[in-house]
């Protein structure tokens, strides 16, 4: 490698220090900087087209199940706030103020949205007259400030971040249900259709769940290094918002109802659970669901065969663009083939197609697969099919190894010395029979820095609240010995 191509490349090593390869891989493949005040991102266009690519497929499907896209402003005031106490409650230390505009101190200070609740629930109950009006379903993408006084993390630990929020109210317990499982259910598929990462689907403990909210119910994913990923929320906030709120409705017989509500979001953390999962000592590793560049064409020319072999090349480009596939063809002329196939590995392209004077003459195509370098010979006649089913086979590959170590790291414990040497050796989950009793979580927490991220559910979907998986009649909770209930999966968590 050249000194230049060795600053270019990742230096550190993901299974020994992921922290700082995650940092590395971040700001080197062009996805973000880091801003001048601390615990802000600058997200390069690169990453934001990550971005879009999950916003484009969760947009499309939320719109195809009945919501609309609205825009609510990013201050809210501070009685505004005040009026859904648990959410005030719940993101106090977190908030950040406006306090003066201009020159003038404020009246009353505006809170920068910590989540958008309070500033939307009064207006759904401006809007919502009669049953006829129900369901209302909103959602807005948009940022959110939580001033945590934490170390960064670009994607998954900043004061700002990205999200989309969506805001439902219903006329029925079990409609706000049936809203619950279907943005769940989108949740889990832009992990497991788009990201090819599969996920852990349930509910998050009592004392865990979103201020105000009767139930949260969560995705959640394993990242190599053994921690999980919260990976987006559902929440059925019950009465509790349009009580307090006032979001009611005149029913079928003019009797006034109060409504009930839901909310549910997904944040730009799921890139970093994309890129933590995928990437590699090289770089980044995308699917080619949502790379930028889903193949480039790498041409290997010596001065006598220039020529042909660009020609040939540019009319592969041709024909993989016309059939829909985001091709680049690098045809830099002061940049030699090792450069070039190094710096798209880094980059994450899924797919290089090396094409010298052997394949021209050959009327062949040489095809790279980024994550394990696969070599595969295609016809140039064949090309398109080639790259379209080459791209399936690499998100499949990216799919199953994520599937294969989620697969391996649900173990079982027993004790609270099992649980916390299980996680000290292997990370992952560990399902025990659990309680329901938090002190329980806390003796874990206190040692080993695990907490309870997810609770298995039974006859999930419908319009019905979800049944816990119960232990056997008998089983007692792994911590304390009493009658357990419930299971409980430990994790360490981002
Ligand atoms: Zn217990």
């Amino acid at each position: 490698m050249s000194e230049e191509s060795q600053e270019l490349g990742i230096t550190e090593s993901k299974s020994h220090k992921p922290g700082e390869w995650y940092a590395e891989v971040v700001q080197k493949a062009g996805l973000a900087d880091y801003a001048p005040m601390g615990g802000f991102i600058v997200t390069k266009p690169r990453g934001y087209a990550l971005w879009e690519a999950v916003q484009d497929a969760l947009d499309g499907w939320f719109k195809q199940t009945g919501v609309d896209n609205c825009y609510f402003p990013m201050f809210i005031p501070e009685s505004f706030l005040e009026r859904e106490k648990d959410i005030v409650e719940g993101f106090d230390p977190e908030v950040a103020w406006v306090t003066q505009g201009g020159h003038d101190d404020l009246e009353e200070r505006l809170a920068v949205r910590p989540t958008s609740e309070s500033i939307i629930a009064p207006f759904m109950a401006d809007w919502t007259r009669s049953h006829r009006d129900l369901p209302l379903r909103l959602n807005q993408w948009c940022s959110v400030v939580r001033w945590e006084a934490t170390e960064t993390k670009p994607f998954f630990r900043t004061k700002e971040f990205m999200w989309q929020e969506g805001h439902t109210a219903h006329a029925t317990d079990e409609g706000a249900w049936e809203e619950v499982w279907t943005r769940l259910d989108q949740y889990e598929r832009v992990y497991e259709e788009v990201l090819a990462i599969p996920v852990l689907r349930g509910k998050k403990p009592e004392h865990d769940k979103f201020p105000g909210a009767d139930t949260t119910t969560t995705v959640e994913a394993l990242m190599p290094d053994g921690k999980s990923v919260q990976g987006a929320t559902s929440h059925h906030l019950g009465q509790s918002f349009a009580e307090a709120f006032e979001i009611t409705f005149a029913d079928e017989n003019e009797d006034e109802r109060t409504a009930y509500t839901t909310s549910w979001g997904l944040s730009w953390r799921a890139l970093g659970a994309l890129i933590m999962t995928h990437s590699d000592d090289q770089g980044l590793v995308l699917p080619p669901t949502v790379a930028p560049t889903q193949v480039v064409i790498v041409p290997i020319w010596q001065a006598d065969t220039k020529d042909a072999v660009l020609e040939y090349c540019q009319s592969i480009a041709a024909d993989l663009e016309a059939d829909g596939v985001r091709v680049d063809l690098d045809d830099r002329e002061q940049r030699n083939p090792g450069f070039k196939f190094n710096e798209h590995e880094l980059n994450g392209v899924p797919l290089r197609l090396e094409v010298g004077p052997n394949e021209v003459e050959d009327e062949a195509v040489t095809l790279v697969h980024r994550p394990d370098n696969a070599q595969i010979v295609a016809d140039r006649d064949e090309i398109v099919n080639a790259v379209d089913e080459h791209l399936e086979v690499i998100y499949d590959k990216l799919y199953d190894a994520a599937a294969e170590r989620l697969e391996e790291n649900v173990r079982t414990a027993d004790s609270p010395e099992e649980i916390m040497g299980t996680i000290g050796k292997h990370g992952g989950y560990v399902k025990v029979p659990w309680c329901g009793d938090q002190a329980c979580e806390e003796a874990i927490k206190e040692k080993v820095a695990a907490e309870i991220v997810m609770q298995p559910l039974t006859d999930e979907g419908g319009t019905s609240a979800p049944e816990p998986v119960r232990p056997d009649e008998d089983a007692s909770c792994a911590i304390c010995d009493e009658l357990a209930e419930e299971f409980a999966y430990f994790a360490k968590s981002y």
